[in-house]
Order: C-alpha cells, then sequence, then structure tokens
C-alpha cells in the first residue's frame, strides 16, 4: 500500500473508532463502557476477525487483551508475528451483556463499520475466528468441517478458524487451531504470488518473459 492510501485507509479507520465510540445502532450501547473498533496498522496483510469484546476488552476498549488475547499472540508468535503486524477486530464492536451470543439484528447493525475497516485497509487474508465471524463470510458452513481451509470470497482470502477462547478450553481444538496457524504463512505468501501473476505482463520488447519462481 502506498503512502497516501495508507494515510487515508488510517484516516477512515480513525473515523469508524469515533462513530462506534458513540454509536446507539444496537442494543449493545446500553452495556457498553469503552466500544472496540479494533487495532492494528492501516496496511495490514492480516485481518482477524473475532466475535465482540468481553469484560476485559470493554473496559479497556483494545481487543483480545483477555486470556483469548494472550493465546492468541502466542499463536501469531509461532508463525513469528507480533499483535501489531496484523489488524484485530472483531464482528460486534460493543460488549455483549455476560458475554452472551450476538444476536442477528446486533450483527446486522455493526455490519457496516467492519465492512468498512475491510475495506480501508484491504488485508489479503482475512482469519475468522469462531463461528459468527465465520458466518459473515461462510453462512452455511460447519466449523468443524471448514477451519483451516482458505476459500475465495469477492476475491479476497478467507480462512476461518475456531475462537481461540474455544480452542483455550478444550484441548481437540487447541491442535486444531495451531495446525491452522502454521499454515497461516504459507497462504500468505500463495496469496502475494496470486496477486503477482494477475499483474505480471511480460516486457513487449523480449519475448521471453520473467520467470516467476511460483511452479
Ligand atoms: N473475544 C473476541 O471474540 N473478541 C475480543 O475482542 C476478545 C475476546
Ligand atoms: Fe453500534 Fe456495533 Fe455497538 Fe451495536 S455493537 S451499538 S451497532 S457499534
Amino acid at each position: 500500500m502506498d503512502e497516501d492510501r495508507k494515510q487515508l485507509a488510517e484516516a477512515t479507520l480513525a473515523q469508524i473508532a469515533r462513530e462506534v465510540a458513540v454509536c446507539v445502532r444496537c442494543m449493545l450501547h446500553h452495556s457498553r463502557k469503552l466500544a472496540v473498533p479494533g487495532e492494528g496498522p492501516a496496511d495490514a496483510e492480516i485481518m482477524f476477525i473475532g466475535e465482540g469484546p468481553g469484560f476485559h476488552e470493554n473496559e479497556q476498549g483494545r481487543p483480545f487483551v483477555g486470556a483469548a488475547g494472550k493465546y492468541l499472540e502466542e499463536l501469531l508468535a509461532k508463525i513469528n508475528l507480533k499483535r501489531t503486524d496484523v489488524f484485530i477486530g472483531n464482528v460486534v464492536k460493543c460488549r455483549p451483556p455476560n458475554n452472551r451470543d450476538p444476536l442477528p439484528d446486533e450483527l446486522a447493525a455493526c455490519s457496516d463499520y467492519l465492512e468498512r475497516q475491510i475495506q480501508a485497509i484491504n488485508p489479503k487474508i482475512i482469519v475468522t475466528l469462531g463461528r459468527f465471524s465465520m458466518a459473515r463470510f461462510l453462512p452455511n458452513a460447519k466449523i468443524s468441517d471448514v477451519h483451516g481451509q482458505s476459500y475465495k470470497i469477492k476475491g479476497r482470502l478467507v480462512v476461518p478458524m475456531f475462537h481461540p477462547a474455544a480452542a483455550l478450553h478444550q484441548p481437540s481444538l487447541k491442535s486444531s487451531v495451531e495446525r491452522d496457524f502454521m499454515h497461516l504463512p504459507e497462504l500468505i505468501s500463495k496469496s502475494t504470488e496470486i496477486v503477482v501473476i494477475k499483474e505480471e505482463k511480460p516486457p513487449e520488447n523480449t519475448s521471453e518473459p520473467t520467470q516467476l519462481s511460483l511452479f
């Protein structure tokens, strides 16, 4: 992303953060202490989308700062990434009371904010964490069937994964989520190659196009 586009994306993200801080589009604003718009570089290549703020997120206005967040950071470290390398957001920006599941009308009310974040950041890969985030892209999928696989959805690579909080409590999910994470670097480099292939035009004055190290 060039500097101008990055600045524009930063401005859009800041604008969205201001809007969600005072949003009353759904009932969740009643249980909000601080909205959690999400955070990370405006030109992040990977975007993680979780479910919604929990207790600590609501207190701090930041995503994934509790136990699930600590585990997410450990998973990122396994693939040599820090949380500041990626964008981390949620399908709802305000905490559901007692951490209940977000309701369909709340997901719908909040959807546009996430859509604008995705458009602004334009990530190479979206990793959905948990069922509600997955359902946005793969409404009929079962997470146990599709986790770790990559899907091209509206031109973007989407990889559904189990929610780290669920994995923390179930050893079998933990190994799945860890395996799925280990495949991310390969998917990221492949997604770059796909873009390169599309953009590559052989120079007109040579008969041999540049060899890409793809195959
Ligand atoms: N779980 C989520 O889904 N999102 C957060 O921000 C924190 C925990
Ligand atoms: Fe607005 Fe989303 Fe918060 Fe609902 S959850 S009040 S739609 S920001």
